[in-house]
């Protein structure tokens, strides 16, 4: 079965844009996950989320996927010999 990706481990691509409860920007990925991105300086420095131009300038692009990363770091165990 193959299960090649060409893509590096934890890179996907921004779809698009959405709010939750809280308020927070959350950027939904082709991978079917979705990551927050605050703008929440100096700690986290995202000043393009909370203009819309920024995040049409966003989507599209490539952006870590935690929930990838996770995932692929436990496939790389697994398959440890
Ligand atoms: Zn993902």
């Amino acid at each position: 079965m193959h299960n090649t990706r060409l893509d590096p481990i934890g890179t996907s691509t921004v779809l698009a844009f959405q709010r939750d409860e809280g308020g927070d920007w959350v950027a939904v990925l082709d991978c079917g996950h979705t990551q927050h991105v605050r703008h929440q300086p100096p700690w986290l420095n995202r000043p393009w989320v909370v203009t819309e131009a920024g995040r049409d300038a966003m989507r599209g692009e490539r952006m870590r996927c935690g929930w990838c990363e996770q995932a692929g770091a436990d496939e790389q165990e697994s398959d440890a010999p």
